[in-house]
């Protein structure tokens, strides 16, 4: 199985078409072609085409979504980039170290690498959606495109045999995806609201701290349903 076809480059809100079209061609040296745009300003568009070059098969592929959340809804690894360390962080990874875990997550699934607007990044509530944070040590920020080439570069060099990777682990533990843990975080935000140990008025940053524990677990399908199963039961046993 070929696995580096199970990496997205995600894009979220880019503003110049120009940054879209080197973006695909700096992706497509490294042999990653999957591009996601969330909210995209302008495309399809001209200078997509001109500044992609010979990469302009991977804009012609890529997939248009309206939130972060739909266009990571399969992905069982999700990679965020930043610019700057956040108060909050979620885990993380040096670029080095995501090149080399990045193989290791797709024998369990697809990936996700996630990159934010020009002007400003990534919101916090997408970066909520990442397992990890890997900011690329710089003495300014970097273009875009630039940032995906030094990820994927990075990617490309961890690859076991250069773009391709012997079968799963076959475990038999199927991790959940992106979309089937915002359904458990959904359902323990109304849990925890009912019980009251979630107080709506001081939210202290419970939900994230939540989030950030239950990434950190890589749950499974099936423990995901036990968590599901209990919150359930809590909430039946609370209105008794
Ligand atoms: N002013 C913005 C910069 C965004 S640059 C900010 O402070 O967040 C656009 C995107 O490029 C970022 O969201 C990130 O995905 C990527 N990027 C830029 N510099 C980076 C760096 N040093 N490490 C990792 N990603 C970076």
């Amino acid at each position: 199985m070929n696995l580096v076809g199970e990496i997205s480059i995600v894009l979220v809100e880019p503003s110049h078409p120009g940054n879209i079209g080197a973006v695909a061609r700096a992706a497509k040296t490294m042999g990653i072609e999957n591009l996601v745009l969330v909210n995209p300003k302008q495309f399809p568009d001209r200078q997509a085409t001109v500044r992609a070059a010979d990469a302009a098969d991977v804009l012609d592929h890529a997939l248009v979504c309206t939130s972060l959340g739909d266009a990571v809804r399969q992905c069982t690894f999700v990679a965020g980039t930043s610019a700057r360390t956040r108060g909050l962080p979620c885990l993380q990874i040096a670029p080095r170290e995501l090149g080399r875990q990045v193989w290791h997550e797709l024998e369990r699934g697809p990936v996700a690498i996630v990159f934010g607007r020009e002007s400003s990044g990534l919101s916090n509530e997408e970066m909520d959606l990442c397992h990890s944070a890997t900011t690329i040590p710089s003495v300014s920020s970097l273009n875009l495109a630039a940032a995906v080439q030094v990820i994927c570069y990075e990617i490309f060099m961890a690859a076991p045999q250069r773009g391709s990777f012997p079968g799963s682990t076959g475990s038999g533990d199927v991790l959940a995806a992106s979309g089937e843990l915002e359904l458990l975080f959904e359902h323990l935000q109304a849990a925890l609201l009912e019980i009251e140990f979630l107080d709506p008025k001081q939210p202290r940053q419970l939900m994230r701290r939540l989030r950030r524990l239950y990434h950190r677990a890589r749950l499974t399908q099936v423990e995901v349903n036990i968590l599901r199963g209990i919150l359930s039961a809590t909430r039946k046993a609370a209105s008794r």
